[in-house]
C-alpha cells in the first residue's frame, strides 16, 4: 500500500524552543481546536501544505548529526497520525527523542487509540506529549515548552505504564 503523505505547514531545521535540545520540528497543517490565540493560525486549514514523505523529511533532518530529537508541532499532528507513523518510526529506529504536541489531551488520545492504531501507535511511540488546548485566559511565560498553564508536559512511557498522566521531570 502506498504511504501516505504528510500535509507539512513548515520544517524548522534546527530548534531550542520546541523540547529539550537541538531538534528537527515539524509542523504539520490542519488543526480542529481553533484555539483563540494561536500562534500558528495559518495551519488551522486542513487544505494546503505541501505534501512531504517520511523518507523526504527524515533525509533532510538526517543531514545534520547535531540533532537530538525531533517534534512534531501544528497543526494536529494526531490528525495524521497515520502519516506521521512512519516518520516517528524512522526517527526511534535512529534513537532520536521524539515529543510531539497535541491540542488533544492525552486521556483523550489513549481514548482515541481505541478505535485508531494509527493514534494509538502514535502516542507509543513519543517520548513526550505536551498536551492540551492553548487557552488565551491560561496563558503563561513560566512553563518553558507550553504556552498556557493546562498544558502538560508528560512523559508518555511512564503515563501510558501508570495509566495517568506522569509529567516529564526535566522539562518542566
Ligand atoms: S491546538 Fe495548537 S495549533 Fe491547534 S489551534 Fe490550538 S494552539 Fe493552535
Amino acid at each position: 500500500m502506498e504511504e501516505k503523505k504528510i500535509m507539512v505547514a513548515g520544517l524548522v531545521p534546527e530548534s531550542i524552543v520546541d523540547g529539550l535540545g537541538l531538534r528537527f520540528t515539524v509542523f504539520v497543517q490542519g488543526c480542529p481546536h481553533h484555539c483563540e490565540g494561536c500562534h500558528n493560525p495559518q495551519t488551522h486549514p486542513f487544505e494546503g501544505g505541501e505534501a512531504l514523505s517520511a523518507g523526504e523529511i527524515f533525509t533532510h533532518m538526517e543531514k545534520n548529526p547535531l540533532i537530538s530529537g525531533v517534534t512534531l508541532s501544528g497543526g494536529e499532528p494526531f490528525c495524521q497520525a497515520e502519516a506521521l507513523l512512519p516518520l516517528a518510526k524512522l526517527v526511534k529506529g535512529k534513537g532520536l527523542h521524539l515529543c510531539s504536541y497535541s491540542g488533544y489531551t492525552f486521556e483523550e488520545l489513549v481514548e482515541m487509540g481505541k478505535s485508531r492504531p494509527p493514534v494509538k501507535e502514535l502516542l507509543e511511540l513519543c517520548d513526550v506529549l505536551i498536551d492540551g488546548r492553548f487557552i488565551l485566559a491560561e496563558r503563561t511565560l513560566e512553563k518553558r515548552f507550553a504556552g498556557s498553564r493546562n498544558q502538560r508536559v508528560l512523559d508518555v512511557r511512564r503515563s501510558l505504564e501508570e495509566g495517568k498522566p506522569v509529567p516529564q521531570e526535566e522539562w518542566q
